[in-house]
């Protein structure tokens, strides 16, 4: 038989007997046991011994194709990962569409430096960065349009919420919408509080599973997805905060990582030009138009200078 990738709904209507293969996303792995949602519903499945013997990594995050064994409802075998669009090691997910920088405006101020190393990392992994400034209710319109100000020659979304009065909510969620998404934010900065905003029906993967699964619900180190509806992931993230500039970005690269850069490279007088000191450079004309903005270019200068330490210590 071919393989085939099905809904749940065709699943409901030809699941009789024969070996079907259905189509789903890894949630979470945990001892053996891979839990893929499909449709409104959780499977439990293992490995096939080609694929357990292959040492073949799956991710949360991956697609697969599982069939359904039988006589179980819920458990089943996977059969086949699908080609990845990509892949990051922390935290391990595979197939990220989004990651949500959370800061907050104030109590604790915006770490300037860490959201754009975050959008670099996004960049380099071919993830769109989505910039989401909390606890707006605790500053003026003026501070608020600041901040906006920065982000919009980058292009990158921008999102001014208050999980207090609720502003934002509501364009964050259809940002969210049919995306997989990677929250980051350091401690603080209202991440518990805008996972509640989110949504109040957290679908907790442990609370689906099996008794097997519960034991284990205490290991931090397994990421697990959380599912906001059918189309719609999420993941947490503590491990963001003191991240390094990739080490495989070239000096010459890191500028293509800052999108409001990219349109004016190729007005520089030089084509190895790395905007710091050369002259006729129009990344430097940009910024004294003010069309990008000083912290923009400082984090440029500041990780350009990581960047080019890495490649020395090779
Ligand atoms: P986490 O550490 O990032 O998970 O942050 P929490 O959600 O625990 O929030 C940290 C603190 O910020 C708590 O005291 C929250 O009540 C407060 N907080 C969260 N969101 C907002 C907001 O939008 N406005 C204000 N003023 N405070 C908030
Ligand atoms: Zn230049």
């Amino acid at each position: 038989f071919g393989v085939k990738s099905m809904t749940a709904n065709q699943e409901e209507a030809t699941l009789s007997g024969a070996e079907l293969l259905l189509e789903g996303t890894i949630i979470k792995g945990y001892s053996g046991f891979y839990y893929v949602a499909c449709g409104d519903k959780l499977y439990e499945c293992s490995l096939r011994g080609k694929n357990r013997k292959k040492n073949v990594k799956f991710l949360p995050g991956d697609r697969v194709q599982f069939s359904i064994l039988p006589g179980a409802e819920k458990g089943g075998a996977i059969e086949a990962v699908l080609p990845r669009k990509n892949e990051l090691l922390r935290p391990p997910v595979a197939n990220l569409d989004q990651l949500v920088i959370l800061a907050a405006m104030y109590d604790p101020l915006p770490d300037l430096r860490l959201i754009d190393r975050l959008t670099v990392f996004a960049q380099w992994n071919g993830i769109m960065p989505v910039i989401c400034f909390n606890k707006c209710d605790l500053v003026d319109q003026c501070e608020q349009q600041r901040l906006l100000e920065i982000y919009r020659p980058a292009g990158f979304p921008v999102f001014l919420c208050s999980t207090v009065t609720g502003q934002g909510i509501e364009a964050l969620k259809q940002c969210l919408h049919g995306k997989f998404s990677v929250l980051a934010g350091n401690s603080g900065v209202g991440k518990s509080s805008m996972m509640n905003a989110i949504s109040n029906r957290w679908q907790l993967a442990t609370g689906e599973i099996s008794d097997k699964l519960k034991r284990g619900k205490h290991t931090t180190r397994h990421v697990e997805l959380f599912r906001l509806d059918e189309e719609t992931l999420l993941a947490d993230t503590p491990g963001f905060s003191s991240l390094e500039i990739p080490e495989d970005i070239k000096r010459e690269e890191l500028c293509r990582l800052f999108p409001e850069f990219l349109s004016r490279l190729e007005d520089c007088r030089f084509a190895t030009c790395l905007h710091r000191s050369e002259p006729d450079c129009a990344v430097k004309e940009a910024l004294a138009q003010g069309e990008i903005a000083p912290s923009r270019y400082e984090n440029y200068l500041a990780f350009l200078e990581e960047v080019i330490q890495q490649e020395r210590s090779f």
